[in-house]
């Protein structure tokens, strides 16, 4: 299988303090990886090394085999990338927002062209060909940014929180183009704070918290082996977790006291539900629904997102 980045014990510190703490991971070609994570916990840092934005303090990291501290300007050649921040040029069209773009890499006007005009069929964006971008809105200014990155037809696509600030359709439209991106065989790195979002789109992932990795996998391998298929919601039973706890401890694999409620990890749902059938008057709420991301990572950090 083909490794298309490489990171070995990888550290990035500011001015002494250690925002990544020495991170493994592999991405492989033909995969979407994501990197999830709160904000601050060190994915942007990851990425700006990844991309060159940013030197690396200390490790290992390598792109297509190659070291970035050494070989930045050949990576860069087969690297897309994709900020948080959309920085389009807003005074030019949307064409010649690729065709300049394009000039970085040496890309003769005409080849740029033809090339941008594929890519905003691909992205629904042909009719704004001649619009200035200022006129467009959040999510066309969001896939223009996109189609931008793939001017160069790069192997590995980066992107950096890909659907934030947008709503929820425009989010599903980029979604689903990077999914089709996917499927032609580029490699997609994606940092984000949705939960959704990375269980939609990853293939495997890393849980990031504080500049550490605290797990990796398939997003289905991750909810089955921190939490299972179901979790049962006890509003405002936090209070009285260790006599319920003592009731159903057979009957769950685990559990979370999150604020004021009580969330269990049952063996069997509806077990559960008719083994609390008694007390389902004495909590606010009472709600048995599939596990997530989100379980997972309130399991691992004992805190909720606040992204
Ligand atoms: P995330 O992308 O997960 O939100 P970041 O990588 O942006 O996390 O930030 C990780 C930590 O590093 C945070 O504490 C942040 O304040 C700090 N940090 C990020 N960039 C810089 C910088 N350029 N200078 C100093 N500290 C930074």
């Amino acid at each position: 299988m083909d490794v298309v980045v490489a990171a070995r014990k990888l550290v990035k510190k500011y001015n002494g303090m250690e925002a990544v703490k020495g991170i493994d991971f592999t991405v492989r070609a033909r995969e979407c990886f994501g990197i999830l994570g709160p904000n601050g916990a060190g994915k942007s840092s990851t990425i700006n090394m990844l991309i060159g934005l940013s030197p690396v303090t200390a490790g290992e990291l390598r792109v297509f085999g190659l070291d970035v501290r050494t070989a930045a300007r050949q990576i860069k050649r087969r690297l897309g990338v994709v900020p948080q921040d959309n920085n389009l040029d807003t005074d030019l069209t949307v064409m010649q927002n690729l065709v300049v773009y394009a000039s970085y890499f040496n890309i003769p006007r005409h080849t740029a062209r033809t090339r941008g005009l594929e890519l905003l069929k691909f992205f629904d964006l042909a009719a704004k060909s001649g619009e200035k971008v200022e006129h467009l809105s959040g999510g066309m200014k969001r896939r223009l940014t996109i189609a931008r990155a793939l001017i160069n037809d790069p192997e590995l696509v980066v992107l950096d929180e890909p659907t934030t600030g947008l709503d929820p359709q425009a989010r599903h439209l980029v979604w689903q183009r990077l999914f089709r991106l996917k499927e032609r065989g580029v490699t997609l790195i994606l940092t984000t704070h949705y939960m959704e979002e990375a269980g939609q789109l990853c293939d495997r992932l890393v849980i990031m918290d504080r500049g550490t990795i605290l797990d990796t996998g398939t997003p289905c391998d991750l909810v089955h082996r921190h939490i299972g298929t179901e979790v049962l919601e006890l509003g405002r039973a936090a209070a009285e977790a260790d006599t319920l706890l003592a009731a159903v401890g057979p009957l769950i694999r685990g559990y979370q006291v999150v604020g004021d409620d009580l969330v269990l990890y049952p063996r069997d749902g509806r077990a559960l539900l008719g083994a609390l059938q008694d007390r389902q008057h004495r909590f606010a709420r009472l709600l048995l629904r599939p596990a997530s991301l989100e379980d997972v990572f309130l399991k691992l950090t004992g805190r909720g997102f606040d992204g």
